[in-house]
This record gives C-alpha cells, structure tokens and sequence, in this order.
C-alpha cells in the first residue's frame, strides 16, 4: 500500500484513484485531486513530521560521510552547496515522499 502511494505521488498521480495529478507546480501540491476528490493535505502541517524527518535525513547524512572522510573545509563547502542544490532539485521528491507517508498513517487510521 505504502509502495503503491509512493509510486503514484512520484509520478504525480493521485495516491487514491492515480489518475489525477497531484502537484501544481513543482514546489506546489494540490489540496485535492480532481478526478476523485480525495485530499492530499488534509490538517494544514499534517505532513510537516514527515517532511522534517526526510529533510534531516538529506541534509545530515551527506554531511556526516564528509565529516567520516575527513574532507578539508573547500571540499566541505562544495558539498554542502552541492547538497543544497540537490536539496532544491529534490523538492517534489521530498514532498512526495512525505505525502506518501502521511497518506498510508492516514489511511492506517481510518481502518483501525
Ligand atoms: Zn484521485
């Protein structure tokens, strides 16, 4: 089920009925999709747990295998711009790895 809604958002289809799309733009999300109507942001900051922990995740580890190789503070520099760039490359990736997740505790709710 997780697979599937991770699957779908990244391609920007609908967790739900995958055929609506779920972005706006690419830093965007929809609120709901248009084909089935079902919410993708359904608290304002429902998602943001997840967001936070993916973007720890991005930031951090790069850094600690720079850290691990004992790179000189240029090479280190040039990492953390890197990482900051793929950081903003990566923004529908993160957001919809989030959704993802979010979707499926959601969805785990409803059917306890
Ligand atoms: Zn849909």
């Amino acid at each position: 089920m997780l697979y599937r809604y991770i699957v779908n958002i990244l391609n920007d289809k609908c967790p739900e009925c995958a055929e609506g799309s779920v972005f706006l733009t690419r830093f965007k999300m929809k609120e709901k999709c248009d084909v089935c109507d079902a919410y993708f942001i359904e608290k304002n900051g429902d998602n943001w747990f997840f967001l936070l922990f993916i973007d720890r995740a991005f930031f951090i580890f790069p850094v600690v295998v720079m850290l691990y190789f004992g790179l000189s503070m240029a090479y280190m520099l040039i990492g953390t711009l890197f990482s900051l760039l793929v950081f903003i490359y990566a923004t529908p990736f993160r957001l919809g790895l989030s959704l993802s997740f979010d979707y499926y505790m959601r969805f785990n709710q409803r059917s306890n």
